[in-house]
């Protein structure tokens, strides 16, 4: 703006300067003119009157100075010249000044010089011979005056100059100077220009637009990543180039990848080729979807384009943990073929000895052992069946609850009387300490729990041990421990004896009865009421299992929900 008032105060000024420069040349020239051809009239009429009474002695005789004067007949031959030879000067009737005076006793004219540098001025007077008396003078012409005056012009005009340039610096930067001092953020009309007046106010009414706009803005882009950010999924919102718009922590953690690399784009996040398949091909405008492993566990990633009209402005990412999942998925598989071969041995002893007893191949003194070995088989079978059914109820969370206050310490001593005679088989002895803790859960359950451990408890231990169980309880908590004299547990199997199905000794265990399910009830069951159990074990001293299970009804039923 500075510049555009500065050159405008500069042109104003030139043109002002040369238009001034040029109107007093021409004003000055013009009264030159005329007093010039006033003085010519003059002497022409003076010349003339000398020569009509003096002839043409007085012209011969006459020194004119800078003018020229010619004696014209009334035919219009040249009778004399004071500059030139009349013999070598042709016809002067048709000159318009001669023409003039010849037609109305008096007349004039001007010719301008080839170059238009110089002017002649002519006056003509016909005397009483009818002849006529011309007089001429040379006179500068305006652009030979322009050029006479153009030295000081020059000079005149560089001051001109120079002083417009200082003024116009100044003017242009006072002009300027509040306008650049108008606060944009916060525009105060009265300080400024009155004709900025509904500017500023306009500027004001859409500052105040502006920040509710960006208030807005910043809060819902709050909003978004508030939600983004407690999403446990991960997200990613990419434009066409695969370059990140926006993305929540979930993804960095869930791909395992770090945040502010130099590489912004969702490629950088992981660099399996089956990421970059997906992602290619949401690119290329295609749902794709992928499962990725990574050091923390398996990854579902969906990419999806964000399609306009055709065009894929960009692609939203999700990843999902799906290692729980997966993890699942395996166990459900291995449980199926678990359930297949555990079912199928049984039933194939069954087989065999049923087949043998119908085509008479038994002598009749077996028949016995071998029906007993078919009992035992079908006995097999049906703990088998019992456990799977248990462990398929305790999988249902959709399953209603039937809660109630249980004492777990008469539950226990239930327990233990319906193990006696096994426990007698086995030369076992218990003991129930303890106190009278209830908890609020499944009657049913919490039997199985304590009847499993109790089992083992008597199942792996040595003839003629003895196992315990106490109940306790601590601060919101009950805690059952059924600790046993048994063979103990080593140390590398602990973590793995609630799977389903893992037996610690396969060849040990298939001589004492069990299907490999018993602690993962156990386990099912502690989970259902939000408690949690564990195994301590010293090979050749005996195992104590630990249940812990919240007290608190509210707490116990809170944190079964969480769990199932
Ligand atoms: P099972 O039907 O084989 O008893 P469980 O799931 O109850 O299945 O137990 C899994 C494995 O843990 C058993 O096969 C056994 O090897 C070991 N185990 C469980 N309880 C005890 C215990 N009290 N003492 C020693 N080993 C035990």
């Amino acid at each position: 703006m500075t510049k555009k008032i500065f050159l405008s105060i500069i042109a104003v000024s030139f043109l002002a300067v040369t238009a001034a420069i040029f109107l007093l040349t021409g004003v000055s020239y013009s009264h030159n003119a005329d007093e010039a051809a006033d003085s010519l009239r003059l002497n022409c009429t003076i010349i003339s009157s000398a020569a009509e009474l003096n002839g043409d002695e007085y012209l011969v005789g006459t020194d004119f100075g800078s003018l020229r004067v010619t004696w014209i007949s009334e035919s219009g031959q040249v009778l004399f010249d004071s500059s030139r030879d009349p013999l070598q000067l042709d016809d002067h009737s048709d000159r318009k000044e001669v023409e003039e005076a010849l037609r109305s006793g008096s007349g004039n004219s001007e010719r301008y010089s080839d170059t238009l540098m110089t002017k002649t001025v002519y006056y003509a007077v016909r005397i009483s011979d009818g002849s006529v008396i011309r007089v001429s003078d040379e006179q500068m012409s305006f652009a030979a005056m322009l050029l006479k005056n153009l030295q000081p012009l020059v000079v005149i005009l560089t001051v001109l100059a120079l002083c417009s340039l200082i003024s116009a610096i100044m003017i242009s930067r006072r002009i300027v100077r509040p306008i650049n001092d108008i606060d944009l953020d916060h525009p105060k009309i009265e300080k400024s220009y009155k004709e900025l007046s509904p500017l500023l106010e306009k500027l004001r009414k859409q500052n105040g637009r502006i920040n509710r706009q960006m208030i807005e803005l910043r809060q819902s882009r709050e909003q978004f990543s508030l939600i983004t950010e407690s999403m446990s999924e991960g997200l990613i919102i990419a434009d066409q180039k695969a370059n990140i718009l926006t993305s929540n922590s979930s993804a960095y953690t869930l791909l395992g990848a770090e945040c502010g690399t130099d590489d912004h784009t969702v490629f950088s996040l992981c660099r399996t080729e089956q990421f970059r398949r997906c992602i290619q091909d949401a690119m290329g405008g295609r749902r794709s979807e992928c499962i990725i492993s990574t050091d923390s566990g398996k990854r579902s990633v969906i990419a999806s384009p964000a399609n306009s009209h055709d065009t894929v402005n960009g692609i939203v990412v999700f990843v999902i943990d799906v290692t729980e999942q997966q993890q699942l998925e395996t166990m459900r598989r291995e449980f199926t073929s678990n359930v297949s071969h555990e079912l199928k041995t049984p039933l194939t002893t069954i087989y065999g000895i049923s087949d043998m007893l119908a085509n008479g191949m038994v002598k009749a003194e077996d028949v016995g052992s071998l029906s007993s070995d078919i009992r035992n088989e079908a006995d097999r079978l049906i703990t088998l069946i019992n456990d799977i059914v248990s462990l398929s109820k305790l999988d249902e969370s959709s399953a209603p609850r039937q809660d109630e206050e249980v004492d777990l310490y008469d539950l226990s001593a239930e327990v233990i009387s319906r193990l006696q005679i096994s426990a007698k088989e086995k030369n076992v002895t218990a003991e129930l300490t303890g106190d009278h803790v209830t908890v609020f859960g499944s009657r049913t359950i919490l039997g199985e729990v304590i009847f499993n451990l109790c089992d083992n408890a008597i199942k792996y231990n040595r003839e003629g041990g003895s196992f315990s169980v106490k109940v306790s309880h601590i601060p919101m908590k009950a805690i059952i421990t059924v600790s046993d004299t048994g063979t103990g547990i080593p140390e590398k199997h602990l973590s793995r004896i609630f799977e389903r199905f893992y037996r610690v000794d396969k060849s040990r265990s298939r001589k004492i009865k069990g299907t490999g399910l018993g602690l993962s009830i156990v386990k099912h069951g502690a989970d259902y009421h939000g408690g949690t159990v564990r195994a301590e074990s010293t090979v050749g001293k005996g195992t104590s299992f630990i249940v812990e299970l919240p007290i608190d009804k509210q707490h116990g039923e809170r944190t079964a929900e969480s769990a199932s």
